[in-house]
């Protein structure tokens, strides 16, 4: 750090906080001075807040009124690379920078002093008398070594009531000690042997290995299908990060994926890693922000908000699946969890590996242009092979409009379950039917707020809004007609295909994974890992299943609509559906058994069908990427999507116009503005939405220009203006 990060007692400083203010605010530091970087606690008005010191004060009014900072808090200071990174980030996506600091910041009570709570441990007293209740919380902390157990942990593993430990503490038998509240995690063994690798697997590892051990940045893209290993070759250059010393992140793009993958590390390295995710608990959390800052948490498994974690020294982060669309944030700021882990890593000298079996165009292009190096799996580990893809053309089929699986697909159901193996039935669709219509007059129930019809969802009993979350009961006479009895489902859901299912196939035992219908992620877990031990015979799924679970007997796909994804204007459609198509079939055959993927289709010459039946993946990605850049769209070129949003229709128009007359700024860098136009979806939760895109050259200084711009008009109170860099959906 240099000399000018030493504040004493009394001089400025400024402090960054959480709070919506576009600036930072100055205060005097507290006896003792204060480094750049700490966190501390402020007074604002009434209250007291959380801040970071982000430098010298800015001054400029009378230091008589200037405040003191109240306390500096005992947490690790926010390193100087952490610093340019939020500032990063910020400018890259407009992004204010006090949000960018609740970001880095997402753990509760970080301004309590560190909490204490009770432990339970074995002492070498002998109980007064022996009951069989009192050995088993003996034996159990026998069982555990010389572990601490809180008084829940340890009455509920042994199975006696909380009175009973407390009656062992008397006699010496049971220790009772104060611990801090947040301990470090269990140190991982960096030197145990992970599996045997094959020859391409190890090949890939040493050069994760000599990646990370340079501790230099870079990024290497891992690609190999489905079961090829990338995980167990990652795991390697994790090895690798541990052996040197510094942290490791894993970014997993699904909750539910993180059952299978904690157990294989714990065999791989002994203990658990540190997860950050929404499923962790809020004291987890906070146990995990600070255990990072100081070194107490070596590997951390998480979801994308886990790049803001105070890392202290952060040598390798993977980005698993690095193609998922969840790792693009769609709300508050918006940023693509993928491009930022290599931002991250560029400011601390880590190795990034992206892992996948269907890189994203992004991906591909920077590895064309020598930016990424790239490493193939070519084949599945084991027998394994990649399943046979054949397309079922829908025309022949003249299904009736209540039925959606074809004959041909449901023989090779039937032939499945005759051999005790498992069918897997996908269709990305949630819910029941994704339209209601009245019969007598065509009406199609919509929601109230949104632009949206409502899906029904019998296993909820109500209609939902996919957009806003509305939902209602099914009515029983068409709200626009008032006929009763007409209003009659279109189209299916996972629940309606799962219903023909049942109906065709009454004594097979069939599974539907849908995020809606479990109550907890823990459920949803538990039914998976039910699925995998091979109970299940059809399985029936959404693009849950669609990601990396392991499923061994399961050896036919069938994709219901295999054209789903090419509707619609999305710039990414067909890549989407390439990547969708081909890790869904990827679930097929994972174990011995040669599996098939049959893809029902009405449209079998499409290009990207052929292409994902012909599974000619080169070739796809170089037709796509000649397309894009004709187009000149990402990643070949700079894109923008602007939304302005707000009760009134007339109000928010106004202001989109307004902004479309002064549009000098993105001329100046050469940019071209579209719209503005209604939305796709053009009223979302009651406000009207107007959208207008800007294109321009990859070189183009966008972000400036876009300040410029958009700094001119004035907003309404309640007009809300969102800018999303390099937009991923255009709704
Ligand atoms: P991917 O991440 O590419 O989908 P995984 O690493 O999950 O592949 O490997 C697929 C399956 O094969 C896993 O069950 C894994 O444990 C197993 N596997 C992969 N490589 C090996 C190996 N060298 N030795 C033993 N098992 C392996
Ligand atoms: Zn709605």
């Amino acid at each position: 750090m240099s000399d000018d990060a030493f504040f004493p007692e009394g001089t400025l400083v400024a402090v960054l906080t959480c709070e919506p203010l576009d600036r930072t605010l100055d205060y005097k530091a507290p006896e003792g001075g204060v480094f750049r970087g700490a966190f501390v606690e402020v007074p604002l008005g009434p209250r007291k807040v959380l801040g970071c010191v982000w430098g010298a004060g800015i001054g400029g009014f009378d230091l008589s009124k200037a405040r003191s900072i109240s306390s500096v808090l005992d947490l690790a200071p926010m390193r100087d690379e952490m610093h340019l990174f939020l500032e990063k980030v910020a400018a890259y996506t407009l992004t204010p920078m006090p949000a960018m600091l609740r970001l880095a910041t997402r753990a509760p009570g970080l301004m309590n002093p560190p909490g204490m709570r009770k432990v339970f441990r074995r002492g070498t007293g002998l109980p007064p008398r022996e009951t069989e209740a009192r050995k088993r919380v003996l034996d159990t902390l026998d069982e555990y070594g010389g572990l601490s157990f809180t008084l829940k942990e340890l009455a509920d593993t042994a199975g006696v009531t909380a009175s009973v430990v407390k009656g062992l503490i008397p006699s010496g038998a049971v220790i009772e000690e104060d611990t801090p509240r947040d301990l470090p995690f269990r140190r991982l063994d960096a030197t145990a042997e992970g599996k045997e690798l094959t020859d391409a697997q190890s090949e890939a590892a040493r050069a994760l290995r000599e990646a990370v051990a340079a501790e230099r940045y870079s990024t290497t893209l891992l690609k190999g299908v489905t079961g090829s290993g990338k995980t167990e070759v990652y795991l390697e250059a994790v090895a690798e990060c541990l052996a040197h010393g510094r942290q490791a992140l894993v970014l997993l793009p699904e909750i539910a994926l993180t059952a299978e993958f904690l157990t294989r590390f714990e065999a791989r390295f002994g203990a658990r890693p540190a997860e950050w995710h929404s499923g962790v608990t809020m004291t987890e959390r906070r146990r995990v922000w600070k255990m990072v800052g100081t070194g107490g948490a070596q590997v951390v498994i998480g979801a994308r908000s886990a790049l803001y974690l105070p890392f202290q020294n952060l040598g390798l982060i993977v980005v698993d699946e690095e193609h998922d669309q969840s790792y693009k944030q769609e709300d508050g700021v918006h940023y693509n969890a993928r491009d930022m882990a290599v931002l991250r890593a560029s400011l601390c000298s880590a190795a990034v590996v992206l892992a996948s079996a269907t890189p994203s165009l992004e991906t591909w292009a920077n590895v064309e242009v020598g930016k990424y190096r790239r490493l193939d799996l070519e084949s599945r580990y084991g027998p394994a092979v990649m399943p046979d893809m054949h397309a079922l053309d829908m025309r022949d089929e003249r299904l009736p409009a209540t039925q959606f699986i074809s004959e041909a697909l449901a023989n090779a159901v039937r032939k499945r379950i005759g051999l005790g193996e498992q069918s897997l039935l996908f269709l990305n669709r949630r819910g029941y039917a994704p339209v209601t219509i009245c019969r007598a007059c065509g009406f199609q129930i919509g929601c109230d707020h949104c632009d949206a019809r409502m899906v029904e969802h019998r296993f909820l009993k109500r209609l939902v809004c996919h957009q806003c979350g509305e939902t209602k009961p099914m009515p029983k006479a068409c709200p626009s007609c008032g006929v009763e009895g007409r209003l009659a489902p279109v189209g299916p859901g996972v629940e309606r295909l799962a219903e023909e299912v049942k109906e065709r196939f009454p004594e097979a035992k069939v599974a539907v994974l849908s995020s809606d219908l479990f109550a907890s992620a823990r459920a949803l877990k538990e039914q998976i890992r039910l699925i995998a031990e091979g109970d299940t015979e059809i399985i029936i799924g959404t693009q849950l299943v669609a990601k990396g679970h392991n499923f061994p007997n399961l050896t036919l796909v069938g994709v219901i609509d295999a054209d789903l994804g090419l509707q619609g204007s999305d710039l990414r459609a067909a890549e989407r559906t390439f990547q969708l198509m081909r890790q869904v079939a990827g679930r097929a055959g994972r174990s011995e058994k040669k599996g098939v993927a049959l893809l029902q289709t009405y449209q079998p010459e499409h290009p990207v069908i052929r292409a994902i039946l012909s599974g000619d993946e080169e070739g796809f990605w170089r037709a796509e990427a000649a397309e894009r850049k004709m187009a000149g769209v990402p990643p070949y070129g700079r894109m923008a999507g602007i939304v302005l949003s707000g009760p009134d229709l007339a109000v928010v128009s106004d202001v989109a116009n307004q902004l479309a007359r002064v549009a000098g700024p993105l001329q100046r860098i050469g940019a071209q503005l579209f719209g503005p136009a209604p939305a796709p979806i053009a009223r979302v939760r009651g406000r009207h939405r107007i959208r207008l895109l800007v294109k321009a050259e990859k070189t183009a200084s966008i972000q400036a220009a876009l300040a410029d711009w958009t700094r001119q008009v004035k907003l309404p109170n309640n007009v809300r203006l969102q800018i999303d860099i390099d937009p991923q959906s255009f709704w």
